[in-house]
């Protein structure tokens, strides 16, 4: 007879969990940072807190309009209720798909079909299913690696595949550009791409570094990929055609083993999740059949936005005229006040060349950047320790733990002066007060 005990049942249920649910129930490092930040907001909520931790894009006022605009109008539309009120296809909404195709025509002369675009809510889900249907254990029970070509890299990807050791990340060869510049090349003597490869990942613009890999390393990296018939994904979350927070003359990659994968979230879209690849139907096939199993399909009222304002030329020309140049002006701004408030220790800015981040490097510092983390945070100023941007990297290798990142996304004003609380912190663990090292710098 069967018998049910629902408390036997959960039980173990709750309390056992798999291998992928031990993983994926686990906060990856950059989330229990957000959680202290949460916590000391709470306890001290009426102090004048500047928070440079957060990833979300401001809310600019042209994007915004933009994107109420065509929400208007849809919803005075017949066909609303057809696209709120239907289940969609799993490759995506039909007008937006047929609206990236003859986008990419007319930018880039790309001649796509639609099994060439696969729509996922969110870019984080599609590399999540990218990840997992690539790497991992194979069949055969042997490991498949993911590729991290240059470290550091967007914190979303040390939770990107189920199986942890996987992911394999390679220590970049660092350029020094001028006396607070520096950018991070690509080691290919280090890299390693060989048949135990199941796919290379980062993304260009990069969150942190704001690196942009430039196109010989790109090309490079794709036919070493090539060569082990790997597929290269290039996560342009802010790169071209939209947002295009992207200061080096970049375009949009295509090859046989690349998939190109974007995202609507620095458009003015993260709330309606939406992220697009566009790629050969040999990879974008297998990830929509992993879309359809884990979520059906993306929700389709932000894609039938999506279609509109790309069909209207909105989003290319709110992209160009409000994203870029709010976010180059906030980074001078930050550049201007460390050039005048850091004590003389060596320390420089990535070079920036897109995304939302500063990414400072203090060279030779004295104290881990979580101690330096908790050093500011006594100036009420929030930054993000760089170490959580190395996943897959050794601690031996000191510049994992010299790093910080600064959003730009705070009010101008705000910016200025945690730069400046930035600088007195720095000052303190270096072992000079603020306004002498200052003297000494001037
Ligand atoms: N890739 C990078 C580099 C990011 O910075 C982010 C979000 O911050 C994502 C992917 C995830 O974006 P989405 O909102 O499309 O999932």
């Amino acid at each position: 007879m069967l018998r049910v005990d629902n408390h036997a049942r959960t039980r173990p249920m709750k309390t056992t969990l798999s291998a992928h649910g031990v993983r994926m129930s686990r906060l990856t490092g950059v989330r229990t940072i957000m959680r202290d930040i949460k916590q000391t907001l709470a306890a001290a909520p009426h102090e004048p807190w500047i928070n440079l931790s957060a990833g979300n894009p401001v809310v600019l006022p042209a994007l915004e309009a933009m994107w109420r605009r065509h929400a208007e109008a849809l919803l005075a539309e017949g066909s609303f209720g057809a696209i709120v009120g239907r289940y969609g296809e799993t490759e995506g909404y039909a007008p937006l798909i047929d609206a990236l195709i003859r986008l990419f025509r007319r930018l880039y002369g790309w001649e796509l079909w639609p099994e060439n675009v696969l729509i996922a809510p969110g870019s984080q889900m599609l590399l999540f299913a990218a990840a997992n249907c690539f790497c991992g254990y194979d069949a055969a029970g042997r490991l498949r690696r993911l590729a991290l070509p240059a470290s550091p890299d967007y914190t979303g990807y040390d939770g990107v595949c189920l199986s942890e050791e996987a992911l394999l990340a390679t220590i970049p060869g660092i350029e020094i550009r001028d006396r607070h510049t520096f950018k991070y090349r690509v080691d290919f003597e280090r890299l390693r791409i060989d048949a135990a490869t199941a796919m290379v990942l980062f993304s260009r613009p990069c969150n942190p570094s704001g690196n942009v890999l430039r196109d010989d390393e790109v090309q490079h990296l794709i036919a070493t990929a090539a060569r082990h018939d790997v597929p290269v994904f290039i996560d342009a979350a802010y790169g071209p055609p939209f947002p295009n927070l992207a200061f080096a003359e970049i375009e949009p990659v295509r090859g046989e083993n690349v998939v190109y994968s974007m995202s609507l979230s620095k458009a003015g879209l993260p709330g309606e999740r939406i992220g697009i690849a566009i790629g050969p139907s040999r990879y974008l096939d297998t990830l929509r059949a992993f879309l359809a199993n884990a979520t059906l399909h993306s929700a389709r009222f932000g894609q039938a936005l999506a279609a509109r304002a790309i069909e209207a030329g909105d989003l290319l020309q709110v992209s160009a005229a409000a994203i870029a140049p709010y976010y180059r002006a906030q980074f001078e701004r930050l550049r201007r006040v460390l050039a005048e408030t850091m004590p003389p220790v060596e320390w420089y800015l990535h070079e920036y060349e897109g995304a939302l981040f500063a990414w400072l490097w203090l060279k030779d510092l004295p104290v881990r950047d979580l101690a330096l983390y908790e050093e500011i945070k006594k100036e009420r100023v929030f930054v993000v320790p760089g170490s959580f941007f190395f996943p897959g990297i050794d601690d031996a290798w000191a510049h994992k733990h010299e790093c910080l990142r600064i959003s730009l996304t705070a009010h101008e004003d705000e910016l200025a002066e945690a730069a400046a609380a930035i600088a007195r912190a720095v000052a303190r663990v270096y072992g000079g007060s603020a306004p002498a090292a200052r003297r000494a710098a001037g």
